[in-house]
């Protein structure tokens, strides 16, 4: 680590203040992590580390189960702790918590059948070997506080690696209190540590720690290339999961009632900060003007206000910086359809659909990462594709048809890493989620999670006698 890093910079303060984004109260303080608590925190890690991959795989097991457990107890209040301090509606956030939990059990299933292979060699046998890696860094965004931490951190732990987790500036709360549920579940103190902090202070500790194995990273694109960079000199092996443009494309043949019921879900979806967000709407020409008038409605009535009131479908954006960047996308006057958003205090922006973009235009490019989304036109289907591709990024993406051909065809077209037919959403735990292009590198869940925690190591038993 440099020098630079064991002192906060005179502008990062030694205190993360959270705000409720609904209200703007401060609902807690907590100290903001030096470098030099990453350094101990690494040193910690590494000795509880050592401890817990010599256990039996179904110790290991037991106790993440315990750790899902204890997060089940404890769902509803996680929950509320994630609207205090990130905003998001109460339905989502015991969601969230209960993704945790689901992810815990599904890594601890993994543990006893995390098997290497024996491959044919002549003169020996020949077995792989699949290792932890040791202390594994994980630095998270607060769009989904709880859950990404704990994509990277259930896995890790199973594959008998130990945790520093550094969460968002803005969302610490969830984070630390999953820490204190693994302590009080019977995971070994100093295996699963979280530390608040700030990103070019802790953040970067963390990167440039020789003692951490892996940083998984989840965040901005921009930061994504510099924590990269960063690794790069000590060749730390990194997954990165960035930022996202994802085009939402509805056929003329598509089911368009159902198709605009959901486009609102893939935009509106915790105010649209959701790296996976539809956000560029393609729509064939011949059913543009009837997707519209389809889609107006479902946009209008979007229900957006308390997140703590169960009734409420879409919360607050996360800060004041976040609102002036959202803004900053949309002219007031710019043709389109809009929802409703309370005044204030709180950080609200109403649902808002352009009509009319530049495919060029800023709002149509970048990623707004707030409730706003385009209609671009398309003519057939290689229109689509072409538009489609139009973007640095490769995350997600929909597809609305009633032709199976199509469906298939437009998918093995797009290039993105999680593409949905007639469906809004990417993600789930069973199966592997991350980016083609400048939206990331390495997947996570699914099957191999656990083997994207371990380094394989072969090993060449000779079975050859002694020279004659
Ligand atoms: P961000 O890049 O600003 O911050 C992410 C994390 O990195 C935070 O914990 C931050 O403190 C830390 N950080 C900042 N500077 C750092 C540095 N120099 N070194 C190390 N760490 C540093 O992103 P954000 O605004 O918190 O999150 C929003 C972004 O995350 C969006 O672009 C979104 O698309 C992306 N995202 C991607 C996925 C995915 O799975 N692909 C999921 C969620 C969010």
């Amino acid at each position: 680590m440099s020098d630079q890093h064991h002192q906060h910079p005179t502008d990062a303060p030694h205190e993360l203040r959270v705000l409720n984004p609904a209200t703007e109260e401060v609902v807690a303080t907590v100290p903001a992590a030096t470098a030099a608590d990453v350094d101990a925190a690494v040193r910690r890690a590494a000795a509880a580390q050592a401890r817990w991959a010599a256990l039996p795989p179904g110790d290991r097991a037991r106790l993440l189960r315990r750790f899902a457990a204890a997060v089940d107890a404890h769902v509803d209040e996680l929950a509320r702790c994630e609207v205090r301090e990130a905003g998001h509606t109460i339905g989502n956030a015991r969601w969230e918590a209960g993704n945790v939990r689901d992810l815990l059990d599904y890594a601890a299933g993994g543990v006893e059948r995390l098997t290497g292979r024996q491959i044919p060699v002549p003169g020996g046998l020949d077995i792989t070997l699949l290792e932890p890696l040791g202390v594994v860094g994980v630095i998270a965004p607060w769009n989904f506080p709880m859950p990404i931490a704990a994509w990277a951190s259930a896995p890790a732990l199973a594959a008998g690696n130990a945790v520093v987790l550094k969460p968002a500036e803005t969302t610490p709360l969830t984070a630390l209190r999953l820490a204190e549920l693994a302590l009080e579940a019977g995971l070994p103190e100093h295996l699963f540590q979280v530390l608040p902090g700030h990103g070019p202070v802790a953040g970067a500790a963390l990167v440039e720690h020789p003692g951490v194995a892996k940083i998984v990273f989840t965040g901005s694109t921009a930061v994504g290339r510099q924590v990269m960079a960063r690794g790069a000199a000590l060749l730390k092996r990194v997954t990165l999961e960035l930022g996202g443009k994802s085009p939402n494309i509805v056929f003329a043949d598509a089911d368009l009632e159902a198709a605009a019921a959901a486009a609102p879900l893939s935009f509106l979806d915790n105010a649209g900060q959701d790296c996976c967000a539809r956000t560029r709407i393609l729509v064939q020409r011949g059913v543009h003007d009837r997707f519209l008038e389809l889609l107006a409605p479902a946009v209008e009535s979007v229900l957006v206000g308390d997140p703590a009131d169960e009734a409420t479908a879409m919360g607050p954006l996360i800060s004041r910086t976040q609102l002036e960047r959202v803004r900053s996308y949309v002219d007031p006057g710019a043709p389109g359809i809009r929802g409703k958003a309370p005044e204030g205090p709180g950080f609200w922006f109403p649902p808002t659909v352009l009509t009319g973009v530049d495919p060029g235009a800023r709002v149509a490019v970048e990623e707004v990462f707030g409730p706003v989304a385009v209609v671009l036109p398309f003519d057939d289907e290689a229109d689509a594709v072409r538009l489609a591709n139009d973007t640095p990024y490769g995350l997600s993406g929909s597809v609305w048809t009633r032709d199976v051909g199509r469906a298939l065809r437009v998918s093995g077209a797009v290039r993105a890493g999680n593409l949905s037919v007639n469906s809004h959403s990417s993600v789930r735990y069973w199966t592997p989620f991350g980016g083609f292009k400048q939206s990331g590198i390495g997947r996570e869940l699914g099957p191999d999670a656990l083997t994207a925690f371990t380094e394989t190591k072969n090993v060449f038993i000779s079975t050859e006698g002694p020279a004659q």
